[in-house]
């Protein structure tokens, strides 16, 4: 804490981890005796830059970039952007520290990053948007490579920030380095399923998870997914498509209710055509109902995705969705979940997939995408199979730990201790470094 002060969301990321890590330190003490933990807990490298641009009035706007390199035992420093006006030191962190363990579990060749800025998208013109992007693009260039530190989309970033991003990479280089960034369109060295997989496969995991510790089907169950943006609406076309009923989801200002379903190309168009709030939705659909500053963990469902953006699932939140009978509880944002809801999930008996777990698919397809394009090849076909079985040997992954270490489905302990090996295993491979 006095090494890092303030930075309260990377203490709890820490936190979260090392508490479950015991087990497996005292099983292995050549961790322990070669500082792992102290190593792994302290990022590579972090680079804090000015992002100057210009707005639509003329007027010069000023913020602030960042980057973490956290860990590239394993592969590249690999992880998304996000720009958000909340975005700090400490939120980067938690979130590079949180990826070292989630790009571990997928089994592919990538270390782990994080970065992104405090510029608020909202609102902004495309204009804006393409000259900010410009800007930060100019100051990180020199940082980035193939094989050196590869940035996707997060929070903020999506398909036409990515766009910008590349572009302005690909001007200052002189380099048609498609490798360099993932979440690409698949007109230009991307794959059609990287923007629907973090979704898609938050939901095979969900699923996997409901039959090993319920025994029971997703199919007729009644799910609420908080957010609107890529993963949320991701997650809700697939729990659609299995036959799952969505009812509700939200945005940073309320929360839509519809109980025939939330029809998900209405939520497709208002987020990335209209760019607008999803209270929007009722314009389209007159039977729903909006709840302005409403909170989704109020209404009573089987299933709940909290698939917007971290501790937006609180204690007493978690008490309320025990009280209504929900049964599963499953991560497709980072660290959605508050340390004492957690611990509700697991008094209670609510199945809980933590993030670093469920929501992997997103980078799972990316690291895909990467070898495909250091192929130089062309019509890269990656298929919804393959997603599927990379979530399966994840849960399945999470499952064989926690069992190893006496504690049947505590996916929290499995996908720590899982991640941690593989990771810590190549760092003692790799000497003092
Ligand atoms: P988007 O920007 O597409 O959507 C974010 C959604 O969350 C929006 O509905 C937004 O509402 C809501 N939201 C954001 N911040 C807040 C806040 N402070 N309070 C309440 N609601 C908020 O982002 P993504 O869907 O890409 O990301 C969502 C989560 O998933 C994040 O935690 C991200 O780190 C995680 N994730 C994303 C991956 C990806 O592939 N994109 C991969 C793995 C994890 P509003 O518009 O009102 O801000």
């Amino acid at each position: 804490v006095d090494r890092n002060p303030g930075e309260n969301e990377f203490h709890q990321a820490l936190y979260e981890v090392l508490e479950t890590l015991s087990p497996v330190l005292e099983k292995q003490p050549e961790y322990a005796k070669n500082k792992i933990i102290e190593r792994l807990c302290e990022p590579e490298r972090q680079i804090i830059f000015r992002v100057p641009w210009e707005d639509d009035n003329g007027e010069i706007q000023i913020n602030r970039g960042y980057r973490i390199g956290f860990n590239s035992a394993l592969g590249p420093y690999k992880g998304g952007l996000r720009f958000h006006p909340s975005v700090k030191i400490g939120t980067m962190k938690f979130l590079a520290f949180e990826q070292t363990f989630k790009n571990a579990l997928t089994g592919l060749p990538i270390g782990s990053g994080k970065g992104g800025s405090d510029f608020d998208p909202k609102g902004k013109s495309d204009n804006e948007v393409m000259r900010f992007c410009q800007s930060f693009m100019t100051a990180l260039y020199r940082h980035l490579g193939e094989n050196t530190d590869v940035p996707a989309g997060d929070i903020g970033v999506g398909s036409r920030e990515i766009g910008y991003l590349f572009g302005q990479y690909k001007r200052i280089t002189q380099r048609y380095e498609s490798g360099v960034i993932t979440g690409k369109s698949p007109q230009w060295g991307g794959t059609w399923i990287r923007h629907k997989a973090t979704g898609y496969g938050a939901v095979f995991f969900c699923e996997e998870m409901v039959r090993a510790v319920h025994n029971e089907e997703l199919k007729d169950k009644v799910a609420v997914v908080s957010g609107s943006g890529n993963v949320a609406t991701y997650a809700m076309e697939k729990l659609r498509v299995i036959g799952a009923k969505v009812i509700a989801c939200s945005d940073s200002s309320g929360v839509i209710i519809d109980r025939n379903g939330i029809d998900v190309d209405t939520v497709i168009h208002i987020k990335e055509v209209e760019r607008a709030r999803i209270k929007t939705y009722l314009d389209f659909h007159h039977d729903a109902e909006y709840i302005d500053g409403g909170n989704i963990w109020d209404i009573p469902c089987d299933i709940a995705l909290p698939c917007a953006t971290q501790n937006e699932l609180q204690q007493a939140d978690a008490i309320t969705l025990a009280k209504n009978g929900c049964i599963a509880v499953c991560e497709g944002a980072n660290m959605p979940s508050t340390p004492d809801a957690i611990k509700v999930f697991q008094q209670k008996g609510i199945a809980f997939g933590p993030g670093k777990a469920a929501n992997a698919g997103g980078v799972a397809s990316s690291a895909l995408e990467m070898q495909h394009n250091a192929t130089h090849g062309s019509g890269f076909e990656y298929s919804e199979e393959r997603l599927h079985e990379i979530m399966n040997h994840i849960h399945r992954d999470c499952c064989d730990t926690a069992e190893e270490f006496g504690e049947p489905h505590n996916y929290v302990l499995g996908a720590n201790i899982a991640g941690f090996r593989r990771v810590a295993n190549a760092m003692l491979a790799f000497g003092i470094i």
